[in-house]
């Protein structure tokens, strides 16, 4: 079944045009990569999805329920929970207290403290440590889990492996299909295309506003990616 679809998505700041004509379709159990350079409109992209950015009229469809226009509450509500860029956790509150503020007007669902710990076991010597007292791993990792606490249907993830040392991205990303096992889709927005062609099932790449490659990562080469990334033709 289709959880997200989105028809020719236009995003505007003031005159200037960020997104041209976005089309995307994320299938209920999907992993579905956002790849693209500074710049190409990832982040827009996730500003107009959950509510951010205006959409009023639009096509965004999320589990059978036009969600265009409406507010990020609703749109939390309807089953989409984020994991914006830089973790942003109260960092002067405990892991747990962190964790809990996610669950706030959960949805019925799989996720619980427990299954977050057992998902991130790391968490579990730090519950009671404050955010400050966390490396940028584990920041992530209760971010993540923070969000999961809502039981979200879809999980977007922007730049979830920005500034982390490569061992720590891998842990985080080895939490993905535990993650999928719970019947929580993911949509992440990752700058490392390996990682994201790793992960995925489904790659879009994104530049200057619009998409201009899209499929499943055994079907699609390098020079088709570095063209679609940066508008030419041979790998950087
Ligand atoms: P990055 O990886 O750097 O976050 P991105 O792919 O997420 O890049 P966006 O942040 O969505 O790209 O930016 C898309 C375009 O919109 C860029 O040209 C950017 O300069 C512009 N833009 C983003 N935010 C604003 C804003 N608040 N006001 C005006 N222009 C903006």
């Amino acid at each position: 079944m289709t959880l997200l679809e989105i028809k020719d998505l236009t995003a505007h700041y003031g005159d200037f045009q960020a997104l041209f004509g976005i089309n995307m379709a994320v299938q209920e159990g999907e992993t579905v990569a956002i790849i693209g350079a500074n710049g190409a409109g990832k982040s827009t992209f996730l500003r107009a999805v959950t509510g951010l950015h205006s959409t009023r009229g639009q096509h965004i469809v999320f589990d059978e329920t036009p969600i265009a226009g409406k507010g990020g509450d609703a749109i939390h509500k309807a089953g989409l929970a984020m994991v914006p860029e830089g973790r942003r956790l109260f960092r002067s509150l405990s892991v747990e207290e962190n964790l809990l503020i996610g669950a706030a007007g959960k949805r019925k669902g799989p996720w619980s403290l427990e299954e977050v710990y057992r998902l991130f076991p790391d968490l579990v010597a730090k519950k009671h440590n404050p955010g400050t007292a966390l490396s940028g791993g584990q920041q992530q990792m209760v971010a993540i889990g923070r969000a999961l606490m809502s039981n979200p249907k879809l999980l977007l993830c922007d730049e979830i492996s920005l500034g982390l040392a490569p061992r720590i991205i891998k842990d985080i990303y080895d939490a993905v299909p535990q993650i999928r096992e719970r019947g929580t889709s993911i949509l992440v927005v990752e700058q490392d295309v390996s990682q994201a062609m790793a992960v995925a099932d489904k790659v879009f790449c994104f530049m200057e506003g619009r998409v201009t490659l899209s499929g499943a990562p055994s079907e699609l080469s390098r020079e088709q990616i570095a063209k679609a990334y940066f508008g030419m033709g041979e790998a950087a």
